[in-house]
């Protein structure tokens, strides 16, 4: 099967039938997948205490064809009143107003702006529930912004809540040749629009870059992460997160059981890492590498990956480049 080509909305939901997802079966509509809390870093190397909420809703409309957060997703569209109750029970659950945390990320692996997401109701409770923090932080696509009707919606929630707004937008690439396969209907012109509706807006940013998405050669993965985050920058975006694409959605396990992609690679991730870091005027730039999936990409090397983890953990701390760990076992 040539995967070389795009693929529509439709091929690409039936290559998922062809992986397993254990976690589906955890997926209850209404029940939240979890909380997660980290520090954040920040300008001048500070940190901010930072809680993630795993929310439980509908699935996001685009379809892309590197994306597995379907998997988290249940139904067409989420019951008004559901996110409400899962954050409140998440608060309580975590106790996490009174253990000190100043940003929530509310993530609900879709669009937050999206009326089938996120019941439109449901905005003023939700700002109502996040009164007390600092930053709230939701994600959404890039190309719906540059909906009037979104771009209300989103003033409006910006109005209701007593923090700051931030919108984490997926930029994943600007290399065409990974673009033409990613079937996610946004031009790099909508990217950059909806950066100056948020500029414009006093609304702060942040952008997903993928390293290696199917279509990137392995050569030249990481030039191309390096470029996005670049011009990520470039388009006022206030911090990058590298994430190393995975398999496990379908379309990226059927390229790379047919030798045309595969995922990238440890060394790949710490070099992108340290490539952004060196390149990147340290006033334009908060960039930090996605570790929630490190144990499959460093393989199993008992010697290196819990020290190569913490360095990379540092790096995303301190905001610097941190010697490298020479590992004689497996060469790296
Ligand atoms: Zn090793």
């Amino acid at each position: 099967m040539d995967l070389i080509k795009p693929q529509t909305d439709e091929q690409i939901r039936r290559l998922r039938a062809s992986v397993v997802y254990p976690s589906v079966n955890r997926i209850t509509p209404g029940v939240p997948q979890g909380a997660l809390f980290e520090d954040e870093p920040i300008a001048g190397n500070a940190s901010v205490p930072t809680a993630t909420y795993f929310l439980t809703g509908s699935e996001c409309r685009y379809t892309c064809s590197m994306c597995d957060l379907w998997k988290y997703t249940i139904g067409d569209t989420t019951v008004a009143g559901s996110l409400p109750r899962q954050i409140q029970w998440l608060h309580q659950e975590y106790h996490t107003l009174e253990r000190g945390v100043e940003w929530i990320k509310l993530y609900n692996a879709s669009n937050f702006f999206d009326n089938s997401n996120v019941p439109p109701e449901d905005y003023e409770s939700i700002a109502s529930l996040c009164h007390g923090f600092q930053r709230v932080i939701v994600e959404n696509h890039a190309a719906m912004l540059g909906s009037s009707t979104i771009q209300q919606r989103v003033l409006r929630f910006q109005e209701q809540l007593r923090g700051e707004l931030e919108i984490a937008i997926g930029l994943e690439t600007i290399d065409p040749k990974a673009i033409r396969l990613l079937n996610k209907k946004m031009s790099l012109a909508q990217f950059d629009d909806a950066c100056k509706f948020l500029r414009g807006n006093g609304i702060h940013s942040r952008a997903f870059v993928l390293l290696q998405p199917p279509g990137s050669p392995s050569a030249t993965a990481v030039e191309w992460t390096v470029k996005s985050c670049h011009w990520a920058f470039s388009c006022g975006i206030e911090r990058c997160s590298i994430i190393p694409t995975r398999p496990g959605n379908g379309f990226t396990d059927t390229m790379m059981a047919s030798g045309q992609w595969q995922p990238p690679n440890a060394q790949q991730l710490e070099e992108a890492m340290d490539q952004v870091l060196l390149r990147t005027p340290l006033e334009h730039r908060i960039v930090t590498v996605d570790l929630w999936d490190w144990e499959r990409i460093a393989g199993t090397c008992e010697q290196c990956s819990g020290p190569r983890r913490l360095r990379l953990e540092s790096m995303n701390a301190e905001q610097r480049v941190l010697p490298r760990i020479r590992c004689v076992p497996c060469n790296s």
